[in-house]
C-alpha cells in the first residue's frame, strides 16, 4: 500500500506563475508577450537533439544529453516539444521528470515490446469505412482530420500515422482537406451517427478556416447532435488560446452556432500531470469558459508520470479548479517502443479507488481500457476475468462487438519472475491465454480479437 501521509490540501490551487521560462538559457531574455505568442512557441519548439542542446545548454548533465541523443535516434515517434513544456521540466532531475518522460525519449529507458503488441493495436484502420473516419460504435465516430500535433507524445496510440516518418516507422497516410468531403458524405449517409470526434493529430494545428469549414459541414447534417474538438493544445501550449484570436474566434463561433441549433460542441483535451496546469492555463481556460466552451479532459495513465494516488488526485482537483472536466483516464495502449510507460490494470484500479471520493462525483474520471483489437473503451473494473499473476485481463463489449473477447496485457516487467519466465516461452504463453479465456467464460474456438 502507498502511504498517504496527509490529506490532499489546497495544493491544487497553487498554480505556477511568474516568468518561469527565463530559467532556460535560450529563453533568458524572452518577455511575457513573446512567450505567450503561439507563433513564437511553434517556431521555438524542439525537434532534434541538437535543438534541445541549443535550448537548454548546460542545464542538464552531459550523460542525460547523450542518453537523449540516442533516444531520439531510436524512437518510433517524432519529437516535438514546445518551449512551454520545456520550461516546466525540472532540469536538475530530467530522468525522473514527468513532463520529460512524456516527450523526450531516452535510450536507457527502452524496454522490449510486449510480445503481443501490434502497430495499430486498436484496429482504427480496420474499423474505418472511409479513410480518416473510424466508425466503431453505433452512434459516434472518430474523424482523423490531420496528422500533426503541436507536440508529439512518445506514447501516442496513433504512432502508426501521426507525425513525420521516423527511422522505425513509415507513417500511414490518412486524410487531407481535399478528402474530407467523402467523410462528410459518409456521415450524412448514416442517420445513426449523432456524435463526431474531430481529432488527429491535433485540431490545434488546423487553421481557423478549417475549424469553421468542418464545424459548418457537420452542424449542417441534421442527425449530428454532438461534436468534440480534440486537442492536446490547452495542456502543451495554452497561450495559443490567449493570442490566436482567429482560431479561438472560429471555435467559439462553431460552439455558439451549435448552441443555437440545440447541438453541443465541446473541446476534449489531454492533461496528464498537475504541473502542466499553470496560471497561463488558468487564463486560457477562463477565456473558453467565458465564451461558453465546455472542456473535458482525457488523461493517459503513465508510469512515472501520474501512476500514483496523490498525483492523480491532484490532477483531478486542479483540472476541476480551472473548469476542465476530468472525463477519462485511459490505460496506456500497447504501443511500440514505450513499454517503460505502461502500468497494470491492477494499479489503475487502486488509483481509481483513491481518486473516487476526493472530489465531486461529476469531476471523477472513469478509468478505461481501450480494448486492443477494437473492443472500444471498457471500464477497467468490468473484466470478465483478470489473471493478475500473469497480467492478462479479458474484456467483452456486448454493444460494440457482441460475442467477441478482448485481451489487455500488463507490462511484463511488473510481474514476478516465474510469470516473466512464462512470457518468454511461446507455448506457456498460449496456455496462459487459453486458460484466462476459459475462466472468462469463452467457449473453445470462440472469437478473440487481437
Ligand atoms: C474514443 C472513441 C470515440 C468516443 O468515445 P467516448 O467513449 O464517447 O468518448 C468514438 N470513436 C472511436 C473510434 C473512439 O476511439
Ligand atoms: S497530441 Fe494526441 S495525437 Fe498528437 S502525439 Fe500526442 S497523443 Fe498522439
Amino acid at each position: 500500500m502507498i502511504a498517504l501521509e496527509r490529506p490532499l490540501s489546497l495544493e491544487h490551487r497553487e498554480l505556477r506563475g511568474g516568468e518561469f521560462w527565463r530559467a532556460i538559457p535560450k529563453f533568458r531574455d524572452v518577455d511575457e508577450a513573446t512567450f505567450l505568442d503561439w507563433v513564437w512557441q511553434g517556431r521555438n519548439s524542439v525537434k532534434t537533439a541538437d535543438e534541445l542542446i541549443e535550448t537548454i545548454k548546460d542545464l542538464a548533465p552531459p550523460a542525460f544529453i547523450e542518453d537523449a541523443r540516442a533516444g531520439f535516434a531510436q524512437a518510433p515517434m517524432a519529437v516535438r516539444v514546445s518551449p512551454y513544456m520545456l520550461s516546466l521540466i525540472d532540469w536538475s532531475d530530467p530522468h525522473r521528470d514527468p513532463i520529460r518522460r512524456q516527450f523526450i525519449p531516452l535510450r536507457s529507458a527502452l524496454r522490449p515490446d510486449h510480445p503481443r503488441l501490434t502497430l495499430d493495436s486498436l484496429h482504427e484502420q480496420k474499423d474505418a469505412p472511409v479513410p480518416g473516419l473510424t466508425h466503431r460504435y453505433g452512434d459516434k465516430a472518430l474523424f482523423i482530420a490531420l496528422q500533426t500535433c503541436p507536440v508529439y507524445c512518445r506514447f501516442c496510440t496513433r504512432s502508426y500515422a501521426i507525425g513525420p516518418d521516423t527511422g522505425d516507422v513509415e507513417k500511414v497516410h490518412l486524410t487531407t482537406p481535399a478528402e474530407w468531403q467523402r467523410i462528410f458524405d459518409y456521415i450524412a449517409s448514416r442517420p445513426e451517427l449523432e456524435d463526431i470526434v474531430i481529432s488527429g493529430g491535433d485540431a490545434y494545428q488546423l487553421p481557423a478556416k478549417s475549424i469553421a469549414l468542418i464545424g459548418e459541414a457537420l452542424l449542417a447534417i441534421p442527425h449530428v447532435r454532438r461534436m468534440r474538438v480534440a486537442t492536446k493544445g490547452p495542456a502543451v501550449m495554452p497561450m495559443k488560446l490567449l493570442t490566436d484570436d482567429a482560431w479561438v474566434g472560429a471555435l467559439t463561433k462553431v460552439v455558439a452556432e451549435g448552441r443555437r441549433l440545440g447541438k453541443e460542441v465541446a473541446v476534449h483535451t489531454h492533461f496528464n500531470h498537475p504541473s502542466e496546469i499553470t496560471q497561463i492555463t488558468q487564463r486560457a481556460m477562463q477565456r473558453l469558459f467565458e465564451a461558453g466552451v465546455y472542456v473535458r479532459n482525457q488523461s493517459v495513465l503513465i508510469r512515472g508520470v501520474n501512476d500514483d494516488e496523490r498525483t492523480m488526485a491532484l490532477l483531478v482537483k486542479r483540472l476541476s479548479y480551472v473548469n476542465v472536466h476530468p472525463y477519462y483516464v485511459y490505460m496506456h495502449d500497447l504501443v511500440k517502443g514505450v513499454e517503460d510507460l505502461r502500468t497494470s490494470i491492477g494499479r489503475a484500479i487502486e488509483i481509481e479507488k483513491y481518486v473516487r471520493g476526493s472530489t465531486a462525483g461529476f469531476n471523477t474520471p472513469t478509468f478505461v481500457c481501450d480494448a486492443p483489437g477494437g473492443g472500444g473503451k471498457r471500464d477497467v473494473h468490468s473484466f470478465e476475468y483478470y489473471d493478475r499473476e500473469n497480467g492478462i485481463a479479458v474484456y467483452t463489449a456486448p454493444s460494440v462487438k457482441p460475442g467477441k473477447y478482448f485481451l489487455y496485457f500488463d507490462p511484463i516487467q511488473d510481474l514476478e519472475s516465474p510469470a516473466q519466465a512464462r512470457w518468454a516461452d511461446p507455448r506457456a504463453v498460449e496456455t496462459m491465454i487459453d486458460s484466462a479465456l476459459e475462466r472468462a467464460g469463452a467457449q473453445p474456438g470462440e472469437a478473440v480479437e487481437a
